[in-house]
């Protein structure tokens, strides 16, 4: 029988979305059924047509797909369009919806369980791919005053520096630049270096007196970012609120009701320390 709900990704059996969204409808004593589809490169749009047809409600989707997603959709919120990602599907008659929940993930992990005040900083992004693009709309919404993004490839940080040219203050400087830049109320590790352990090797003049450091990895550890951020007296986070927060805003799309998140995250923070 075809589960109510699925995320789709390409690995995707170390994902945490069941378990997250089973344990959000259990706050209702309510059940859900949620598995994990991670399909052929080619036959990711056919898997999602099969999902939906054999009465699937809701789909995540992860790497790589977020993009042909977007390009699936026949309806997309306005946050999805100027991401041109998605990471939630649903049918509503027979149209499919998208959205890009990834934005308000991490800015709620940021303001509502971080206490971090976004408002008028500046603010640096490392990186320029998927995830960062998916979350610039929302840092402009915050009311940042300016963006400077910064990427391996600068071309990728030029481009979205130009997308988002009309959302607000945004510029894309090399990362070898960076230390001839001022320093930043917060900065974002949007890069996958993390995941491979790598050090970007960041100036400390980087860092302006009460800055954040968010890392949108999670891990045991924290990631050699968010250690060279801890050990110069910078208030950091990892993502492993995001990763909450964004399902429980997919969560909200599908059911119309909020789940609490703090529980969940406290639940996933024990089973990853433990990996
Ligand atoms: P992409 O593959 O789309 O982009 C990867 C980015 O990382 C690119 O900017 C790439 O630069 C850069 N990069 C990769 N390796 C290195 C390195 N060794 N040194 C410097 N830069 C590097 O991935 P995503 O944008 O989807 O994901 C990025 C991170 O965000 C991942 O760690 C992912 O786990 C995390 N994430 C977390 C979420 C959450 O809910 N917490 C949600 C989504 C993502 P280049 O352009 O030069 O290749």
């Amino acid at each position: 029988m075809t589960a109510q709900y699925a995320v789709f990704g390409q690995p995707v059996s170390h994902s945490k979305s069941p378990f997250i969204h089973r344990a959000f409808a259990a706050q209702r004593s309510e059940t859900l059924t949620y598995e994990r589809i991670g399909p052929a490169e080619e036959d990711f749009e056919e898997a999602v047509r099969t999902f939906f047809a054999e009465g699937g409600k809701g789909a995540n989707v992860t790497l790589p797909f977020k993009e042909r997603a977007y390009a699936m959709c026949d309806v997309r919120t306005e946050r999805a369009e100027v991401a041109q990602a998605v990471n939630t599907l649903w049918m509503e008659g027979d149209q499919l919806h998208g959205d890009n929940t990834d934005g308000p993930g991490m800015l709620a992990d940021m303001v509502r369980h971080n206490n971090w005040k976004i408002l008028n900083k500046r603010v640096l992004v490392l990186g320029a791919g998927g995830a960062v693009r998916g979350v610039l709309n929302c840092i402009f919404d915050a009311g940042v005053k300016e963006v400077v993004v910064a990427n391996r490839t600068l071309s990728r940080a030029e481009e979205l520096a130009q997308h988002f040219s009309e959302r607000g203050d945004i510029t894309a400087v090399p990362m070898e630049d960076l230390a001839a830049q001022e320093s930043f109320d917060l900065i974002i590790n949007g890069t996958a270096a993390s995941l491979a352990g790598a050090d970007l090797e960041l100036p400390v003049s980087l860092l302006a007196t009460g800055v954040y450091c968010y890392d949108m990895m999670y891990a045991a550890k924290p990631s050699p970012f968010l250690q060279w951020a801890s050990d110069h007296g910078a208030s950091t986070s990892d993502g492993l609120g995001m990763l909450v927060e964004q399902a429980a805003e997919s969560f909200y799309r599908w059911h119309g009701w909020r789940p609490g998140t703090v529980s969940v995250i406290q639940a996933l923070r024990e089973e990853v320390s433990l990996v």
